[in-house]
């Protein structure tokens, strides 16, 4: 297998199919960037259409062969990858932080969260929904089972470059599905890192390694809807951008594939005239500043009771201007760079629209010199209605704040949104935080809560942000098909 060192990791840099790394079988490749430093960190097989059809022929004859295996050995297998990978933490922090930018111990975050899904399905793969019971009438009874929806086709973004991937290939495998992965090609090699650490498993457990490819590739597009027009092909689980989410719904209509996606967000953060500010400000830090902004769950505006606006864009400013901005993996790092200088304009755009309508920026709102996909750590005040920040995903460190006077108006304006992600509200007072928790309409809420994201919790959005949900124990339904068995 070729290979690359990558801050001093060893990543393979083939495709990696039904467990062997292989090359593109028209030899093709594409770099992969440090976004921080702009500089080429490995050089990867460019998947073919041909090679993600190979990858689709390994995975139904690997159908099968899991089928045999016991729920119980499945658990055992997932929970052996969770184990490796844990046990390979830094290694996975290191090149998720050189390829994505994120600091390093949030790099280490995410490989915990990421790999939690496979302990969580691990212990799902034994507990098989279903239910058995007499029929109305008194003659015959009703058993409902659930059967392995059949292969599974993941495209995966560039933000969380493991978890993303984790949510699908866990709850697939413990459901009985293999599952064909392809990540953004960005940041293909955490990834690849992961097809290994499986493959490995696989082979220890004996189990069919057309389980789990991985097929990095630059033609997402021609590579999606030529395996999403194969009849073997059932399933579709989608996160990224509402628009290609949009496309891959229609795609996915000849072959009537079920389809999970996981979209866009535009999460307001509500903050009510008596909630705790400390609590207030820590939360909004995590909401906004966790993976630099790039999160779909990201807090995308603040608006806060007229009151305290003042006091809260005053310490927020103050959070904000102690962020620490630079390489992921320096020391102190707090604020890694944006994906792509396309990123880092389109965020220095809605700013510069924002700041041209009357909004102010109290700390930010520059973007540094270069090397690097850097944008700064941004407050924005007295941003209006009509400024596109508001109704676009900032993907960025910038944080809006707006003003409300009357939380009925608060809220009304949070959910004025054709997305539906998450949405947070903050209050000390029990009926305040009821009447936020029943106002907002997403499909998360967090209530005094900044970070909400837990493998054991039903991930996925309402409108725009899409449907499906990924973790808790609704997650594994999302690869399951109900057959109905109608008993004497
Ligand atoms: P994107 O939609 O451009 O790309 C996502 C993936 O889709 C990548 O692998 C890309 O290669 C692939 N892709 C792009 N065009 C395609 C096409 N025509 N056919 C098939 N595949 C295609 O999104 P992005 O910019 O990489 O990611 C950011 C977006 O992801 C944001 O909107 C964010 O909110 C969303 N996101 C959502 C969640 C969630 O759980 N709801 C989580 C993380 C990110």
């Amino acid at each position: 297998m070729t290979r690359a060192t990558v801050s001093g990791v060893s990543v393979p840099t083939q495709i990696l199919l039904a467990g062997k790394g292989v090359d593109s079988s028209d030899e093709a490749t594409f770099d992969v960037h440090d976004p921080a430093t702009e500089e080429v960190i490995a050089t990867i097989a460019d998947a073919t259409v041909d090679d993600g059809v190979r990858a689709l022929d390994k995975a139904v004859e690997a159908q099968e062969q899991w089928a045999e295996f016991t729920p119980r050995q499945k658990a055992e297998v997932l929970r052996a990858i969770f184990d490796e990978v844990t046990k390979r933490t830094d290694d996975f922090a290191r090149v998720m932080t050189t390829e994505m930018g994120k600091p390093f111990a949030e790099a280490q975050g995410e490989v915990a969260y990421g790999t939690e899904y496979f302990r969580w399905f691990s212990e799902e793969a034994v507990r098989f929904p279903g239910r058995f019971g007499g029929a109305p009438a008194g003659v015959g009874t009703i058993a409902v089972t659930r059967r392995p929806v059949g292969p599974v086709l993941a495209i995966t973004p560039w933000n969380f470059p493991l978890a993303m991937a984790t949510r699908k290939i866990a709850p697939a495998l413990a459901a009985g599905c293999p599952i064909v992965v392809k990540p953004a090609h960005e940041t293909p090699l955490t990834m690849l890192l992961l097809g290994e650490v499986i493959a490995e498993v696989f082979d220890r457990f004996n189990a069919p390694q057309g389980l789990v490819s991985i097929v990095p590739t630059t033609h997402a597009s021609d590579m999606s809807s030529t395996l999403m027009a194969d009849s073997r092909l059932r399933k579709v689980t989608f996160t990224g951008s509402t628009p290609v989410g949009k496309v891959l719904v229609k795609q996915s209509a000849d072959n009537l594939l079920r389809t999970s996606m996981e979209l866009g967000g535009n999460a307001p953060f509500v903050i009510a005239a008596d909630a705790d500010l400390d609590l207030v400000l820590t939360c909004a830090m995590q909401a906004k500043m966790r993976n630099g902004g790039e999160a779909c769950i990201a807090a995308n505006r603040f608006l806060v009771d007229s009151s305290i606006a003042e006091e809260f864009t005053r310490r927020l400013t103050e959070a904000m201007e102690g962020v620490v901005m630079g390489h992921g993996l320096e020391e102190g790092t707090t604020l890694g760079p944006v994906i792509t200088a396309k990123q880092r304009d389109r965020i220095a755009e809605l700013v510069k629209d924002a700041l041209d309508r009357g909004a102010v920026a109290t700390v930010g709102g520059e973007v540094p010199e270069g090397p690097g996909y850097f944008y700064p750590a941004t407050v924005l005040k007295d941003v209006p209605a009509d400024a596109k920040i508001l109704t676009e995903e900032i993907f960025g460190p910038v944080a809006t704040v707006s003003v409300f006077d009357d939380l009925d108006e608060g809220i009304r304006r949070a959910n004025d949104t054709p997305f539906g992600l998450a949405a947070y509200g903050f209050s000390s007072n029990t009926d305040t935080a009821r009447k936020l928790a029943q106002g907002l309409r997403a499909g998360m809420i967090g209530i005094n809560r900044g970070a909400i994201s837990d493998p054991a919790a039903p991930f996925g959005g309402i409108k725009q942000s899409g449907f499906g949900r990924e973790g808790g124990t609704e997650g594994i339904e999302e690869y399951l098909d109900t057959v109905y068995l109608a008993l004497q």
